[in-house]
């Protein structure tokens, strides 16, 4: 099957990355418990400078369990396209990403989609921390599955293939055509 991922929040962690950079104890991640950092970081929309920085995307760590995810759906004989947002302002944002794939991905071959508009994106499945992206997608694909990635920010969305962790996805993609083989079900998160 093709699958569409997200880059930020699913492979990349730029949240931490922006944590890491500010060195301060608070907020911590678990604390970003909504999309908008504004309202969760003290300098409000100052937050948003650190997406303009020329080694913000480029210089995060992957999140966890995320590259052995993706060399495990590629032996799994999928094909994946990674889909992703370029803010507006960010410095080389497309190209940061193309280099955070090339240094962390196994045969990563240029697959990439910059868009805000990922519900016209086609493929056989969509893994996405944004709940927005999620719905407009399955709006436009209502047979196929859309997964909610748990994030802080999105633990209070309800939606019913919301997983717990990579290793998840994993099993429910690899094993997608047995029918025995389900996603969990609610949504809910686990730090
Ligand atoms: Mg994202």
């Amino acid at each position: 099957m093709l699958i569409i991922m997200d880059m930020d929040g699913v492979l990349v962690d730029v949240q931490g990355h922006i944590i890491e950079l500010r060195k301060k104890n608070t907020p911590t991640l678990s604390d970003i418990t909504e999309w908008n950092m504004c309202n969760i970081f003290p300098e409000g929309n100052g937050v948003y400078h650190y997406f303009n920085l020329p080694y913000i995307f480029s210089d995060a760590k992957p999140i966890e369990g995320a590259i052995e995810a993706y060399t495990k759906l590629l032996d799994a004989g999928h094909e994946i396209v990674l889909c992703t947002v370029v803010p507006f302002d960010s410095h080389n944002g497309l190209h940061q990403k193309i280099t955070w794939a090339k240094n962390h991905l196994p045969n990563f071959d240029h697959n990439i989609i910059a868009t805000h508009r990922k519900d016209l994106v086609r493929g056989d499945v969509i893994i996405d921390d944004k709940i927005e992206n999620i719905e407009m997608w399955k709006k436009m694909n209502p047979n196929k599955p859309a997964i909610l990635f748990p994030r802080p920010w999105n633990k209070a969305k309800d939606w019913d293939n919301t997983v717990k962790a990579w290793g998840e996805i994993v099993d429910y993609l690899v094993g997608y055509n047995d029918p025995t083989v389900k996603l969990c079900g609610r949504s809910y998160y686990e730090e």
